[in-house]
């Protein structure tokens, strides 16, 4: 039978950072509403009540790619290709409106090498020296190295030598071979996926952490690839937060398998008890725990403030990725809904920069904001 409440072993365990996957597997089945209360008991004990975000533009390169990924409804192969100066005025049109940091990420381009890749950051560093650059997913980075027969470590060096600032620790799907296998096996294994994080953070380039569930893989699968990112942030500390992402499944073929045998995307409930988890499994290593609106919906990802999560992302600008795969929830929201939507919510907003040192915008110094 099911517990009604969590033991207070498995408590002390989750306030010492120390959850088993055993423990993991019963939190699941315990009522929902007593996981979401512990998650948010320790969100509020790490954090406190600010809710934070960041004003920042995605600019997605392109869409062309040499990929292969069954889930990817972005790919188009007579699709666009930015050349530096169409980057260029993406990220000024993005400072002029107040950004602090470009998320730069595409698809993999058969005919490029880590010039490429660095001289993209150098353009960006050179004309706005002050715009954090987060860009280039590690399976961009291990196609670079492969494309210029140099070692990820010599790519990661001469990335930062160019001015890149982080990088985001997208790719990583679910760090299960079994499932990569099969929705993206042209992509980076597990254990590539974090020799790169590993290495970049080494570098000293911290990186997120992202987690895109709900699809083929099963509940352990989960829980193994959350406990893994918890492994490698007890070895090297570099990860600034952990970004659990529902998959979108329109336009893309494991979509359509699933949409077939009657499956769409996950129950909110099971979304939010993904975050309140994660929350739990990486108290005391990782604070902060993201939802992303674009994904959840605006109105869902208000409740996932209260299952464990302090972070809503960034206010984008543009959205390709999702949009294509089937996401209606807008591609923008400006820095005042998101502070709106956060206070409205019984928290308070702080704009931070990418690496969570807060920014205190004349908006919050007149609302008398300030961290807790
Ligand atoms: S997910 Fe990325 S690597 Fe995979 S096909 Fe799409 S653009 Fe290419």
């Amino acid at each position: 039978m099911s517990p009604i409440t969590i033991p207070d072993e498995i408590m002390e365990r989750a306030y010492e950072g120390k959850i088993t996957k055993e423990d993991a597997l019963l939190l699941l089945k315990v009522p929902p509403f007593r996981l979401f209360e512990l998650a948010d008991r320790l969100r509020y004990e790490t954090v406190g009540n600010t809710v934070t975000y960041v004003v920042n533009r995605n600019i997605n390169f392109t869409n062309r790619c040499i990929g292969t990924c069954g889930f990817c409804a972005f790919r188009d192969n007579s699709g666009y290709i930015m050349d530096i100066p169409e980057i260029l005025e993406k990220v000024q049109k993005a400072e002029s409106l107040g950004a602090t940091e470009v998320c730069i990420q595409g698809g993999l381009l058969p005919n490029v090498d880590i010039d490429f890749y660095t001289d993209i950051i150098r353009a960006v560093k050179k004309e706005f020296p002050h715009i954090h650059t987060h860009a280039f997913s590690p399976m961009e980075v291990y196609h670079a190295a492969k494309q210029s027969d140099i070692t990820v470590s010599k790519a990661l060096k001469m990335l930062k030598e160019a001015g890149l600032d982080t990088m985001p620790g997208t790719a990583a799907e679910i760090l299960s071979d079994r499932v990569r296998s099969i929705i993206c096996s042209s992509k980076l294994k597990t254990d590539e996926w974090v020799d790169v994080i590993t290495q970049a953070h080494m570098k000293g380039i911290n990186t997120t952490a992202t987690i895109m569930y709900g699809h083929i893989e099963t509940i352990e699968e989960r829980i193994d690839h959350i406990m893994l990112i918890r492994d490698i942030q007890k070895k090297t500390g570099g990860f600034l937060e952990f970004v659990p992402l529902t998959f979108m499944p329109y336009n893309n073929k494991i979509g359509d398998d699933m949409i077939r045998q009657g499956r769409y995307a996950t129950p909110g409930m099971e979304d939010l008890q993904l975050y309140a988890l994660a929350r739990i499994i990486l108290n005391t290593h990782i604070k902060n725990i993201q939802a992303s609106w674009v994904k959840l919906g605006k109105k869902l990802a208000q409740v996932a403030l209260y299952c464990g999560v302090n972070d809503l992302g960034g206010t984008l600008m543009e959205e390709k990725i999702s949009a294509s795969a089937g996401s209606n929830n807008g591609q923008f929201m400006s820095a005042q809904e998101l502070e709106w939507f956060i206070r409205s919510s019984g928290r308070q907003p702080v704009q931070r920069n990418t690496t969570y040192n807060p920014i205190i915008n004349i908006n919050q110094e007149q609302n008398g904001l300030r961290i807790a």
